[in-house]
């Protein structure tokens, strides 16, 4: 597992504020399920390389996912769900999953789940691109985008290089996930992110011998981010509210307890000082 986003250096990039890049693993079951636990505030991007997961939460979705495929979930004011790794062959895992900071609009809305089976591509030199959310070089994607965002899966076969053209509003990442790729001149492995601030056009992206990436962007975020747990808030207090709601078990707006697969997981105890957005 690499946690990609946020660093140090950069909370968010738009209203992308996390993104984590697990295996690839081979599974032992049950090792590859996680419990039911809630979200607020955000928006789940869920992206396979290989492998495939059983998505189910407190609206009743229940939603296999496998690659090529987005689950797009909406927290809203709250939501439940829980992951397994399929059933059988393959039980490898390999895939990305990413939070996206919602707008004040859309943080206190109802939840939602989207399961998008298709995504439009496009070609650009060496480069194949998926456009998960957003839009680039005339392909929209149908996911319920809140607010000004992209996200694109590329990936170049081998050799070879593409010139992205961006919306110069939005900041933007390349995050590499495999393969060893140039960005302008600066040479990006696995487990890097290069940040590129608003005001651009274009990137270049170059491969020696093939690799794969991520480009995401947005909007700069304009508020206050506060991540504490699996809650993205504005503040101490509203994280405090959403973890007692938790707790405090049924009827707590999360959903409907008795439907959950397996015992939900609990939140850990807040620290003793207030948390302070980034
Ligand atoms: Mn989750």
């Amino acid at each position: 597992m690499r946690r990609l986003l946020p660093l140090a250096e950069r909370r968010a990039v738009g209203p992308w504020c996390f993104v984590d890049h697990f295996g690839p693993a081979r599974l032992a079951p049950p090792s590859g399920s996680v419990g039911p636990h809630p979200h607020i505030g955000l928006q789940t991007l869920t992206w396979l390389y290989a492998g495939a997961i059983e998505h189910g939460d407190s609206l009743g979705s229940r939603q296999r996912i496998v690659p090529g495929q987005v689950n797009l979930m909406t927290a809203g004011r709250g939501i439940v769900h829980w992951e397994l790794t399929a059933d059988g062959p393959p039980r490898e895992v390999h895939g990305v999953q990413l939070w996206i900071a919602l707008p004040d609009a859309d943080r206190f809305g109802p939840p939602a789940f989207q399961h998008l089976p298709t995504l439009p591509t496009f070609h650009d030199g060496a480069f194949r691109g998926t456009v998960l959310i957003g839009a680039l070089h005339g392909a929209r994607s149908p996911a319920d985008a809140r607010s000004p965002i992209v996200g694109v899966d590329l990936v170049a076969p081998g050799p070879g290089d593409a010139t992205l053209r961006l919306e110069p509003s939005f900041e933007h990442a390349v995050v590499v996930t495999e393969g060893t790729l140039w960005v302008d001149e600066e040479a990006a492995a696995p487990g890097e992110t290069l940040f590129l601030p608003t005001g651009r056009d274009a990137v270049a992206l170059r491969a020696e011998r093939g690799g794969r990436a991520m480009l995401l962007g947005g909007a700069p975020l304009d508020a206050p981010l506060l991540i504490w747990w699996n809650f993205v808030a504005r503040t101490h207090d509203e994280i405090a509210a959403a973890r007692a709601r938790w707790m405090d078990g049924a009827g707590n707006g999360f959903g409907d307890r008795g439907d959950y697969p397996s015992p939900a997981i609990p939140a850990p105890p807040l620290p003793p000082s207030r948390l302070l957005p980034r």
